[in-house]
């Protein structure tokens, strides 16, 4: 019988998701200069017989902080721990999961930035000298006893490097930042996962999903697969750029790949703030959104597409916004606040 508590056990769409996972360096698309990089770190790493550097990956989510982490391993014939930093509440149980590492073992925290401050000091000498201390006893008696850790390479991943304390981010020795994909990029990425689906997909119905993903790889997939379902049920299974953009269409995601939450924050900036400049807080009270959500998920994408500007007094709506929305703008004083 199948053991539903069980770490084994995952869902289909886990299941799906750990299959479209790129397993090697080669096969993860995109991002060539933190590929570049990290390559050559891990081959200098692995000629001296050493542990790679300590790693932090940061970007928006769903751009693949996870995916590479896993690579790293792999590429390192390394094991890896995986946990987050939420997960872990006390300092014992980050000197638990340290004391569990193996020599060369890979430590990937997601969402690093949300460990709290006492769990976060003691990764300080177990990052920079491979130690940590931990008190015995209490009071006049306590004694303080220092633990040797195998060396081993701690893979942070979080949304936006600003978010970490100054000490835990100076103790990474790479920094390598996700950029958003390219519309390209992601049709390559939606035609694997579509090959790993067993799915059939013209190259233009590929691009038209691509296109559509707000950059994101995480965002492909999850289209692919909604896609698919339309195209198996409605149109013989095969996904050609017509069945992909009217299931998009369906699904609220219009030609560039906005979808209600976007077209929502820019109305938002447009009817109740005039187009701007309005700051983050405001804005997020405005729209029931969390500031971290606004800066981390919506926002990257929205500003590389040039409809919002970051100004010193807020965030400013463009021209483009108001001509994608259909809205009228007082364009000649829409421009004077973006200067
Ligand atoms: P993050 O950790 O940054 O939130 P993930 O690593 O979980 O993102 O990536 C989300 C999904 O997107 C993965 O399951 C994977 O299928 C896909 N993906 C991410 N990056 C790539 C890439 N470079 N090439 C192919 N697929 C990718």
């Amino acid at each position: 019988m199948d053991r539903i508590i069980n770490s084994a056990f995952k869902t289909e769409d886990q299941l799906l998701e750990q299959k479209l996972r790129p397993a090697t360096l080669m096969s993860y698309i995109g991002q060539t200069k933190v590929k570049e990089n990290l390559k050559i770190y891990m081959e200098a790493a692995k000629k001296r017989g050493e542990p790679l550097d300590h790693v932090l990956l940061y970007g928006p989510p769903g751009l693949g902080k996870t995916t590479l982490s896993n690579i790293i391993a792999t590429e390192m014939g390394a094991n890896i721990k995986t946990t987050s930093g939420p997960a872990i509440d006390r300092p014992g149980d980050m000197a638990a999961i340290l004391n569990s590492l193996s020599e060369g073992d890979i430590l990937f925290i997601d969402e690093i930035h949300r460990l709290n401050r006492l769990v976060e000091e003691v990764l300080y000498p177990a990052m920079e000298d491979f130690v940590f201390d931990i008190v015995i006893g209490k009071g006049a008696s306590a004694k303080s006893i220092r633990i040797e850790l195998p060396k081993f390479t701690l893979v942070g991943a979080t949304t936006r490097a600003g978010l970490l304390t100054a000490p835990l981010r100076d103790r990474f020795g790479i920094m390598s930042r996700l950029e958003l994909y390219t519309p390209e990029e992601l049709k390559t990425i939606v035609r694997r996962s579509a090959k790993v689906l067993k799915t059939e997909i013209t190259d233009e119905g590929a691009l038209e999903i691509a296109r559509r993903s707000r950059g994101t790889p995480r965002i492909a997939n999850r289209l692919l697969k909604r896609v698919r379902d339309f195209a198996d049920v409605k149109y013989g299974g095969k996904i050609t750029k017509a069945v992909a953009d009217e299931v998009l269409t369906i699904l609220d995601v219009d030609k560039l790949g906005l979808d209600s939450n976007d077209k929502r924050m820019l109305k938002t900036i447009i009817e109740k703030f005039g187009g701007g400049p309005v700051g983050l807080e405001t804005l997020a009270v405005s729209v029931g959104e969390e500031s971290d959500t606004i800066e981390d998920v919506y926002e990257p994408f929205l500003i590389q597409q040039g409809f919002i500007k970051r100004t010193p007094k807020g965030r400013v709506a463009t021209d483009l916004a108001y001509k994608h929305l259909g809205l009228e703008g007082v364009t000649d004083e829409n421009q004077l606040k973006l200067v």
